[in-house]
Formats: structure tokens, sequence, C-alpha cells
């Protein structure tokens, strides 16, 4: 029997699952697979998600075979998660390109606010809010451009995840791709399974922020970043 044929039957989740628990790679939600996905596979599990999705909406008991709004549903959802909302889990990082610090730059340096947009691992419901990045480089450190802080986060937050590990994420992401001397991110988010269940309260927000570097140790240089971002609340 060849090897196509002993995989036939295999679902590719399986197959996927199997050599990230060869290699023991840690695979919870909020972690990035791309290394273990061959080429051809994410559109297989497209398929796959789209059959079991199907088989949640037969389970809720939503006749999607006469339902003309729920017919292609679960085909949607799947798409939405892999390809969309979720696919910082299966894409490999944006490509950034790092640049010598030439001019010297070591001024405090903020972008912000960004959008980003994730959803909770606990409910899968969205997370919407705004991030500011604070960066103290030195001679050392490698310079890139504004817009790919944003390409950065739009990574790291397009998986379920909880808030204070994705600014975790989404700092030690920049700390290697740039080395500056500091970096602080604060973090101001939505979370919708507070309005839309739970406690339905729309208006509370979630802040967080990390501390890295030069930031620890000057409490002048935290209190001059955290001044210079415009939040509301
Ligand atoms: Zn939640």
């Amino acid at each position: 029997m060849t090897d196509a044929n002993q995989d036939e039957g295999t679902p590719v989740s399986v197959k996927i699952r199997e050599r990230l628990q060869a290699a023991k790679q840690r695979f919870h939600s909020n972690d990035n697979i791309a290394d273990f996905i061959r080429p051809g596979e994410l559109e297989a599990l497209l398929d796959e998600v789209t059959d079991k999705m199907k088989g949640v909406l037969d389970s809720m008991v939503i006749d999607t075979e006469h339902d003309h709004n729920t017919d292609n549903t679960a085909r949607r959802v799947a798409k939405m998660y892999l390809k969309e909302v979720f696919a910082g889990r299966y894409v490999q990082a944006p490509t950034i390109t790092e640049f010598p610090n030439a001019e010297h730059l070591n001024e405090l340096m903020i972008v912000g606010p960004i959008t980003v947009r994730s959803a909770c691992s606990h409910h899968f419901c969205p997370v919407i809010g705004k991030i500011w990045i604070g960066v103290l480089p030195n001679e050392h450190t490698n310079v890139i451009g504004l817009s790919k802080y944003a390409r950065l986060a739009e990574w790291i937050m397009g998986r379920p995840q909880i808030q204070e590990e994705a600014v975790v994420q989404l700092a030690d992401l920049i700390q290697e791709k740039t080395q500056p001397d500091g970096l602080a991110i604060v973090m101001e988010a939505s979370h919708y399974c507070m309005g839309w269940r739970g406690v339905k309260d729309m208006d509370s927000k979630m802040i967080n922020s990390v501390m890295r570097g030069v930031f620890l140790k000057d409490s002048d240089l935290r209190r001059e970043f955290l001044s210079l971002i415009p939040r509301r609340s």
C-alpha cells in the first residue's frame, strides 16, 4: 500500500496534529501552526471544518436544507475562521524587512493607535480594540516601517486569544525583530462576550500593558509613554 492509500480517510486535522505532537510543539488556540501544514492541506482543512460546522448546525436543529439563509453558513463560518479571523494560526508571519538604525535614533517612538481585531478563546466572541506601542531604540536596534507594526499585530491577534497573552506574544515578536532597549505595549479592548452575553455590559473595556527593558527600570520613561497615548478613559 502506498502512503497516499494509507492516508486515505484520515482527517487532515489528525495528520497535522500528529506532526505537532511528534515535534512536541504546543498547539493552543493562540499558537501559530503554519510550519506543520503542507501545501494544499489548508484547503482540505477548510472542507473538514465545513463538515463539522454543518454538524453543529444540524445538532442545533436548524434546517439548513430548506432555510436559504443558513444553507451555506457552515462553509462561510469555516472560511471566516481559517482564512480570516483566525488566519494568524495558519499562515506564516508577515515578512518584515528590518533596516539598520542608520540615523542612530534613540528617542522614544510611539506607534498607535493600531486597531486590533481578535476573538476570545473562551467564547470565540470578538475582541475589538486598540494598541499603542512604545519603542526606545538604540543604535543597534533594527528599524521597521510603521505599517509593519500593524501587520505584526494583526498576525498575533488573528487567533483565538486571551488579551493578557496576546500582548505578551506581540511584545516577544517585536522584541525579537527589532531588539530595542525598551518596549511598551498598551492594549485597550472591548470583549463582546461581555456585551452579547454574560453581564451584557458593552461599555466595559479591558486594558493591559507589557513593559520591557528600560520601560521597567525607568519610571519617568514609563510615565512619558503613558501620558502620550491619548486614551479616552
Ligand atoms: Zn469570552
